[in-house]
């Protein structure tokens, strides 16, 4: 018998339980544990609530979950409840799959001003996530600043943009959609440091932004390079640039039928954030040139207005007590996901914060093929057994797969009309849903 056990219920999580559960079929105990009492991670808390068709492959996640093999075990946070050195030594493998939940921070004078939000913070705020459901952010002004040109400026700029009847079929949490109701946004400045050919955001998303109801898209031509440089593009970035060149070819009078501006500001650093009173008033970017790839500065400064702004210039994964960690790539240090005998990571811990939901699939095959040649057939660890004898005398309370399922039922009952859901944005009101 295999004892495993998995750190993080997001898709590098249950990809990995998916591929042992092929890998060793019955011989091998799995069990996947989660800080929250709900599973899932990014795919409930990341992914844009309008963008349900993402959120789907949580049902495959179900298929690994349900039966005995593998167990969810929330409401565990690992590295208090429970130390990771406890862990290995329970288990044969314990692979951390914790993502990168924390903001890379934007180093500028006047980052700390009120209304500056890191994308952790005003995602998890929209998509329910208890740690940042009380946020709360200041709509009421006319100026929004997205700072970083991927794909969570483009989910955080056009969240901001949408109607409330745009809407409808998401499960945006109830606080987000009484506050977007009510918010004034007009312009919605988005800043690369780059230029158009080093734009990271995907095309299928990016021409979202021609269908909104009450946003258009401007791009200033002035900006974009010749139209024959385009042909060494890789293909994906090619689609994305041909998308802003069909947003700097809207015409003014389509523009002006719509309220909210989404500017696309390119060549644009941001060197500092103005406040006034405390709270953000504006951002002085500098204008770049881009030499070799890199963005450079050109001396030439402006300010653009914010009265909020929203970096969105990639996460870090939360280092672990007793977990090397790779200060520079922002996550664990690890050789092709080993990171010490018996530890392994998984996912962004693994290889930072890039690549689709999908990428996690082939990682999570090939760290359970490293397990499989380091561990053989296993060993006589106590696992699951000994790690609930422990719980037991800690007084831990944990969420199991089953108890999910009740705390589902109780948030589709809650939905408003139409919704898929209205989460729970508090881990008591989770604990409580679950019954007894
Ligand atoms: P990302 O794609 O790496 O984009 C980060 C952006 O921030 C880049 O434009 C980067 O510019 C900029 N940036 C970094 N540091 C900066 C600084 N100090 N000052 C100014 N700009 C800075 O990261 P992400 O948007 O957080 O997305 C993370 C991953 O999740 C990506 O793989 C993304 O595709 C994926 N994702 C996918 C979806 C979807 O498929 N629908 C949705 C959300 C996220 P430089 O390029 O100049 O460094």
């Amino acid at each position: 018998m295999r004892h495993i056990a998995i750190v993080g219920s997001g898709p590098a999580g249950y990809y990995t339980a998916e591929a042992a559960v092929k890998k060793w079929g019955e011989d091998a105990l799995i069990d996947v544990y989660d800080k929250l009492p709900v599973p899932f991670g990014l795919i409930r808390t990341g992914v844009a609530p309008d963008h349900q068709s993402i959120k789907a492959v949580s049902r495959r996640y179900e298929k690994t979950a349900i039966g005995d093999t593998v167990r969810f075990a929330g409401n565990v946070t690992v590295g208090e409840d429970i130390t990771v050195e406890e862990l290995t030594s329970l288990y044969d493998a314990v692979v951390l799959a914790t993502g990168a939940p924390r903001d890379r921070q934007l180093d500028i004078d006047g980052a700390g001003s009120r209304n500056v939000i890191g994308s952790a913070a005003f995602v998890g705020w929209y998509n329910g996530h208890p740690e940042f459901a009380q946020l709360d952010p200041d709509l009421s002004g006319k100026h929004a600043v997205v700072v970083g040109m991927g794909n969570v400026a483009l989910d955080v700029a056009r969240i901001l943009s949408k109607s409330q009847h745009e809407f409808a079929g998401s499960d945006i949490v109830a606080h987000a959609l009484e506050a977007l109701r009510e918010s004034n946004i007009e312009t919605i400045s988005i800043l690369g440091r780059r230029g158009p050919h080093q734009i990271m955001m995907t095309p299928k998303e990016l021409g979202e932004l021609l269908h909104l109801d009450r946003a258009s898209p401007h791009v200033d031509n002035a900006d974009l390079p010749p139209l024959e440089d385009d042909a060494f593009l890789e293909p994906g970035v090619r689609k994305s640039v041909t998308l802003l060149r069909d947003f700097a070819a809207i015409p003014e009078n389509i523009h002006g039928e719509k309220p909210i501006a989404i500017e696309f500001d390119f060549f644009a650093n941001p060197k500092a954030i103005v406040s006034e009173g405390g709270k953000v008033a504006g951002v002085e970017v500098e204008r770049t040139k881009v030499e070799a790839g890199r963005a450079v500065g050109t001396g030439e400064t402006y300010s653009v207005p914010a009265d909020l702004v929203v970096t969105c210039i990639g996460y870090r994964t939360s280092p672990l007590k007793g977990v090397p960690f790779d200060e520079r790539a922002g996550c664990f240090a690890n050789d092709e996901g080993r990171i010490l005998p018996g530890l392994y990571c998984v996912g962004w811990a693994k290889r930072g914060p890039s690549g689709t939901i999908g990428t996690n699939r082939p990682d999570g095959y090939s760290v359970i093929d490293i397990v499989d040649q380091d561990i053989g057939g296993g060993s006589r660890k106590r696992g699951r057994e000994g790690f609930d004898e422990l719980a037991q005398t800690r007084g831990l309370e944990i969420v199991t797969f089953r108890d999910w399922q009740k705390i589902e039922e109780a948030e589709i009952a809650a939905a408003r009309k139409g919704a898929p859901r209205e989460k729970f944005v508090d881990i008591d009101s989770m604990i409580a849903a679950r019954g007894a």
